[in-house]
């Protein structure tokens, strides 16, 4: 499951779709590219399956990204989720990668973008504001058992004015009729790929497996930052004393990062809706 992507890439029928393991280090990806291959090959010919980033995924241990300059490019690794600039020449080689992973898409009527978590976020699936009303993106979300979507904006402006691009670096911002999808580690293992062939199912034969039910979206419009941290007591998803609800928030290694000015993200407002 880790690397020359291409090999893997056979489907035949005329509506594909397409998963991408973006983050070498994460888990959700292989394990259902895995399944796929071994236990459902039936499904071969509706489903794609690409190894984002095969030089990050191939290092022991596997890494989130290349962090030194790869032969051939100019910058160093960078996060793949925030390599999409479509119009630009590739630095780095994600940058690169991230071209490639834009053009597969292009031959696939919807895209699975496959994550894993270390925040306790149960499961989540996350779209750009962009596309919120999209009918791929909506077809994914009925088709799925996940009740919770991250709506992300295409920036975030920060307290000194600067602007943060998000969703429009990422793939989600980047192609319509496409999702993120999240677990955390733990609940990857035990029912990410059950429920992502659920999902799969579900777009291959034209019929959801799972019935409308009630869907929280939750609208980002800020950062967590360190500076406003709301404390280990504040949950994903549920209202914090500040006034928001905190999004993939908690992941301890943020706090001991010093690169990294943000705890998770802030969603000011949730809206609920049946599909
Ligand atoms: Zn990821």
């Amino acid at each position: 499951m880790r690397g020359e992507p291409e090999r893997i890439m056979r489907a035949t029928a005329e509506e594909k779709y397409l998963l991408v393991w973006p983050h070498g280090d994460e888990t959700l990806g292989p394990l259902v590219g895995h399944h796929i291959a071994t236990e459902r090959p039936d499904l071969l010919e509706h489903v794609n399956y690409m190894c984002g980033n095969p030089r990050a995924a191939s290092q022991t241990p596997p890494q989130r990204h290349t962090n030194g300059i790869t032969p051939g490019y100019t910058a160093k690794g960078t996060d793949l989720n925030r390599s999409y600039s479509p119009s630009k020449k590739p630095e780095s080689y994600e940058e690169w990668r991230a071209q490639e992973i834009l053009r597969e898409t292009r031959n696939h009527r919807l895209t699975l973008d496959l994550h894993t978590s270390t925040t306790d976020i149960g499961r989540c699936m996350l779209i750009s504001e962009r596309y919120r009303d999209d009918e791929g993106v909506r077809e994914i979300i009925a088709a799925s058992p996940i009740s919770r979507i991250v709506v992300l904006p295409e920036n975030i402006t920060m307290p000194n004015g600067a602007q943060v691009e998000l969703a429009t670096t990422g793939l989600i911002g980047n192609v319509a009729g496409s999702v993120s999808v999240e677990y955390n580690r733990e609940l990857a293992a035990e029912t990410g790929v059950e429920d992502t062939l659920l999902l799969i199912d579900g777009l291959v034969s034209g019929t959801p497996r799972v019935a409308p039910q009630e869907r929280e979206f939750f609208n980002v419009s800020d950062f967590v930052l360190k500076t406003q941290d709301p404390g280990e007591d504040a949950k994903n998803f549920k209202m914090c004393d500040l006034g928001y609800y905190p999004v993939l928030y908690g992941e301890n290694s943020y706090r001991k990062d010093p690169t990294k000015p943000y705890l998770g993200f802030a969603a000011a407002t949730r809206e609920i809706e049946i599909i």
